[in-house]
């Protein structure tokens, strides 16, 4: 057995047990809940979860929910469903929203401590007072208020006495900092907003800086999980934990997950959301965990792919083509093999009794053993795919031509002997012969044959509708392609094939099952689905079809 090397987190956690300094770790998930989970928080996941797991620890999610404008509780839902999905349990379900009393009497307390101050700068003016990275910032004229000043402002503000903007409270600490981060950042703006768990409670909320770190603290967390954008945060991280005497939780970054050809952006995702340009946030050509789901992936492959690309301390691109190799290995192990035809074209076995039925069997999962068979009724009259046949075949087409034979799956072997045209030169149908002897599983022909055909029975089809899926994005690398990221949209992203001929063993499709359609790729039962007509995904195709 290949013995996988730790990650750079792993080795953290590792010494920080074996030193003693932690007994048994505590991280956490900490989503917005202001859209939908996409790939990326995938990863996250799959990380801070799987860590503890490994670890003997446990994960908290934590809705981080002090931004009212944003949120709503119909993305709470959606996180939650999406991470059980996923496989995995919290120990806590969490809110910063709930920690508002608590992260106001921080603030009071830094207040006391002399260490911030209301400030009545207008945004304008406090950018301005900022400085540039080169250039050291300047006091704010209202950085010299006395401590009993500030607290009695500070519940001003608190009691809804100011308008949003007038004020706010910000960390006396220094503003010729190196670290822009810690050129007095605000800790409290005025919002008269409601809120989706406290309602109009608040008229004050704390800024991400001073509720996040604040939140771990709270709870304990021992390894803080962030992406790299978050590095030069860690600095104010750490300032609040030493003054305000918390519980020193740890910031630890990583690369974030970026794919190719796709956008990993609530914000970004929600544009195409709401301006039509998927059909919603679980459109199955999307990057989200409603949307692959709805599309067909496994929880099974997204962490497999997510463990195989690992854990990086650089920005780096992911090729999709990697997250669609895990899906196609899970699902050849456990999709149900059937019979569909895209572009029919009808063959007649003339040496076969009009009005006879036979029923055959078929195995489910060639690759499970368990999976067990099903019946396929095979008659007179036949689908094959259109392109299955040559007139004018050239030497290596093991397909059907004049003359030449192929197996029917599960079925005969069968020879082509003519074949009728219509007005245009096109190929309507086909007179075949079968070899009776030469029924698959008891073939006594002596016959071999190169080839192998899906098909069904014309008469015992059933018809589905199936849509097939191509990337969302031209570009491949979108951070680097030029203007908006919507002019980079694939318009040819969705196909819709409205009629395809199915073996009837399909209608009884399950949303969770998952299914092979010989030599056309992986497919599942879309929630669009009506008695009487079926609507199925293309998950991915059997090969990869970019590869280069
Ligand atoms: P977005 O930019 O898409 O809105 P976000 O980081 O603002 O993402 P949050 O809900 O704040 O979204 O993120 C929850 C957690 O998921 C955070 O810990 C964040 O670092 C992590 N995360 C978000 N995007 C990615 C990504 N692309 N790769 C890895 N982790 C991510
Ligand atoms: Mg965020
Ligand atoms: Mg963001």
């Amino acid at each position: 057995i290949e013995e996988k090397s730790l990650n750079f987190l792993e080795e953290i956690v590792e010494n920080d047990l074996s030193s003693g300094k932690h007994k048994s770790i505590v991280t956490r998930f900490p989503p917005e809940p202001n859209g939908y989970l996409h790939m990326g928080h995938a990863k996250s996941i799959c990380l801070n979860f799987g860590l503890a797991l490994k670890y003997g620890g446990y994960t908290n999610l934590r809705f981080d929910d002090t931004n009212p404008i944003t949120e709503d509780t119909e993305y709470v839902e959606s996180i939650k469903n999406d991470v059980k999905w996923l496989g995995f349990q919290w120990k806590n379900e969490l809110y910063a929203s709930d920690y508002f009393n608590q992260l106001y009497e921080f603030a009071v307390k830094l207040i006391k401590k002399d260490l911030a101050y209301v400030d009545d700068s207008t945004s304008e003016e406090i950018a301005e007072q900022k400085g540039t990275p080169t250039q050291p910032g300047k006091n704010s004229p209202f950085r010299s208020r006395t401590v009993d000043e500030n607290v009695k402002l500070f519940e001003e503000m608190k009691a809804g006495k100011y308008k949003d903007g007038e004020k706010v409270l910000r960390a006396k600490i220094d503003m010729g900092h190196q670290n822009m981060h810690m050129r007095d950042p605000i800790l409290y703006r005025i919002k008269h907003a409601h809120h989706h768990r406290t309602g109009d409670k608040w008229c004050i909320y704390p800024m991400y800086d001073f509720a996040h770190g604040q939140s771990d603290a709270i709870e304990k967390i021992t390894h803080s999980i962030c992406t790299l954008e978050f590095i030069p945060h860690r600095e104010l991280y750490e300032w609040f934990i030493e003054k305000l005497e918390i519980y020193p939780s740890r910031q630890y970054e990583f690369a974030r997950l970026n794919m190719t050809y796709t956008v990993m952006s609530k914000r970004k995702l929600l544009q195409l959301v709401n301006e039509n340009h998927v059909s919603g946030w679980d459109d199955p050509r999307m990057p989200t965990i409603s949307a692959v789901r709805r599309r067909g992936y496994t929880p099974e492959s997204i962490r497999e792919f997510c463990d195989k690309i690992g854990v990086a301390k650089r920005e780096n691109l992911i090729d999709v083509g990697l997250l669609e190799f895990c899906v196609r290995e899970h699902l050849n192990k456990i999709a149900l093999r059937r019979m569909a035809v895209f572009d029919p074209l009808k063959i007649v076995i003339t040496n076969y009794p009009e009005g006879k039925t036979e029923i055959l069997s078929g195995e489910n999962n060639p690759e499970d053993e368990n999976s067990g068979s099903r019946e396929i009724p095979f008659s007179r009259e036949l689908y094959i795919e259109q392109e299955d046949f040559m007139e004018v075949a050239p030497k290596k087409f093991f397909r059907l031509a004049p003359g030449q034979m192929v197996r029917l799956k599960y079925a005969y072997i069968i020879r082509c002997d003519s074949f009728v045209k219509d007005a245009n030169g096109g190929i309507t149908e086909l007179h075949c012969t079968y070899i009776p002897e030469s029924r698959s599983g008891s073939d006594t022909s002596g016959i071999s044959v190169k080839g192998t055909l899906h098909w069904v029975s014309a008469q015992h089809a059933v018809t589905i509708e199936t849509r097939l899926y191509d990337r969302l994005f031209k570009a491949e690398d979108l951070s680097q392609a030029e203007g908006d990221f919507k002019e980079h949209i694939n318009p040819d992203s969705l196909l819709v094939v409205p009629k395809v001929y199915a073996e009837p063993e399909l209608l009884k499709a399950k949303g969770e099952e998952r299914y092979q359609f010989l030599r056309k790729g992986y497919f599942c039962l879309d929630p669009d689905s009506k008695d009487g007509k079926l609507v199925f995904n293309r998950t991915v195709t059997l090969k990869d079809m970019w590869a280069k």
